[in-house]
C-alpha cells in the first residue's frame, strides 16, 4: 500500500477504547509491519490521550481537541476528520465495530469515494477480511476490487497493537463546528451503569427470563463483581422488565466475542446466539437439561442457577482471594 493507513481511535470515558488498539493492529496485520499507520483521536481534553496512543503506532497522530467534541456526534466528528482525509487519501481507514465507528464509517468511506467491510474478525494474508454472516452461522472472506477502502474491526476478535518501537508525533489539527451542523450534543445519559463496557469485557455473565426478576440479576451481579466480568441478559429478560434493554445480547441487540459467556436461565433462542455464539468458551447453568443453549456451550451445568451462581461466586472469591 503506497498510500497511508489511517485509524480512527474511540475514546470513552476519558480512555481509548481497547478496540482502537485492536483496529491498530488490523491495520498492521493489513497494510504490513513496515507500513507507516496513522491515527486520528478527537474529542476534548484529549492532548494526552494522542500521546498514549502515539506509543503505539511510529505515524503520525492527528489529535482533533475542541470542548464542542467531548461528545460523539456523527456530523461534527465526521467534519473533524473530512480535512485530514482529504488531505491524506488513505489507501485504508480502519474503526472499531462499535455504535460510533458503524455510524462515521459510511460517512468516510463516501467522503473518499471507499467501498466498505464492516464486523471483520480476522485479516489474512493477501488482505483477505473475514466476517461472520447469517447471524454468526457462516463466514465469509472478502477483498477490496478498489484502492480505497473502509474497514470496521469487531472487538476482542484481532489482539491489541503493542507499543511501537519508536513513538509517532502528535499533530494538532484545529476544529471549527460547520456552519449547517444541525444538532449538538449536550449530555450523555448512560442507562446501564455497568462497571465493565459489556462490547469488550473478556468474561460476560448473562441473565434470561429464568432469573425470574430484577432482584434475581443480584447474584449474577456479585459473580460478575468477583471476576471482574460485565453483566448481559436475553430479550426474554429485558421484555420481562428485569433489567435495561441496554444489557440485551442477540440478533437486535449487542454482539459480544467475550473469552468466556456465562448464560444463566436462557434458552438458547437462534436470536440470543446471534449475539454470543462466536465467544471462545460457552458455560450454560439451566435446569432444563434439553435447553438448546446446551448444544452451543462448552460446558453445561444443570441445575437452578439461585444454587449454582452463589456456590461459583463462593468458589472463585477463595481462589482469586
Ligand atoms: P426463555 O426462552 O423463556 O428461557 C428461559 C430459560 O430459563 C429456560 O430454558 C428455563 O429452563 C430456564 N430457567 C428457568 N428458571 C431457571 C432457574 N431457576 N435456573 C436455571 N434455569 C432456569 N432474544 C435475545 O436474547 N436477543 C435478541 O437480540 C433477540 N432478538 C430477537 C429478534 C426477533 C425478530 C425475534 C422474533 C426474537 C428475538 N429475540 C431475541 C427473542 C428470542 O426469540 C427469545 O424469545 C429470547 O431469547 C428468550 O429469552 P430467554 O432465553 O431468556 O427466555
Amino acid at each position: 500500500m503506497s498510500q497511508p493507513v489511517l485509524v480512527i481511535a474511540e475514546v470513552r470515558a476519558g480512555k481509548i477504547r481497547q478496540v482502537t488498539l485492536e483496529a491498530l493492529q488490523g491495520a498492521r496485520l493489513a497494510a504490513g509491519d513496515s507500513a507507516e499507520i496513522s491515527a486520528v483521536i478527537i474529542g476534548s481534553g484529549i492532548t494526552g490521550l494522542a500521546g498514549e496512543l502515539a506509543s503505539y503506532t511510529s505515524g503520525k497522530v492527528y489529535a482533533v481537541d475542541h470542548p464542542e467534541l467531548v461528545s460523539y456526534n456523527a456530523p461534527a466528528y465526521l467534519h473533524a476528520v473530512k480535512g485530514i482525509v482529504e488531505e491524506l487519501q488513505p489507501s485504508r481507514v480502519f474503526l472499531g465495530h462499535t455504535a460510533e465507528g458503524r455510524d462515521l464509517a459510511p460517512g468516510i468511506a463516501a467522503l473518499i469515494g471507499a467501498g466498505q467491510i464492516s464486523d471483520v474478525i480476522s485479516i489474512e494474508s493477501g488482505e483477505l477480511y473475514k466476517r461472520p454472516i447469517y447471524a454468526g452461522k457462516a463466514f465469509e472472506e472478502k477483498r477490496f476490487l478498489s484502492s480505497s477502502g473502509v474497514v470496521t474491526v469487531r472487538p476482542n476478535n484481532i489482539p491489541p497493537a503493542t507499543l511501537a518501537e519508536t513513538a509517532g508525533e502528535v499533530v494538532d489539527r484545529s476544529y471549527t463546528a460547520p456552519v449547517d451542523l444541525r444538532s449538538i450534543v449536550r449530555d450523555v445519559v448512560r442507562k446501564a451503569g455497568g462497571k465493565v463496557d459489556l462490547a469488550e469485557a473478556k468474561i460476560v455473565i448473562s441473565g434470561g427470563r429464568g432469573v425470574k426478576s430484577a432482584d434475581g440479576f443480584k447474584p449474577l451481579d456479585e459473580l460478575a463483581d468477583v471476576l471482574g466480568a460485565a453483566v448481559g441478559a436475553s430479550r426474554g429478560a429485558c421484555d420481562a422488565g428485569y433489567c435495561d434493554y441496554a444489557l440485551q445480547i442477540g440478533q437486535t441487540g449487542k454482539v459480544v466475542t467475550p473469552e468466556v459467556y456465562i448464560a444463566c436461565g436462557i434458552s438458547g433462542a437462534i436470536q440470543h446466539l446471534a449475539g454470543m455464539s462466536q465467544s471462545r468458551v460457552i458455560i450454560a447453568i439451566n435446569k432444563d437439561a434439553e435447553a438448546p443453549i446446551f448444544k452451543v456451550a462448552d460446558y453445561g451445568i444443570v441445575g437452578d442457577l439461585f444454587e449454582v451462581v452463589p456456590l461459583l461466586t463462593e468458589e472463585f472469591r477463595k481462589v482469586l482471594a
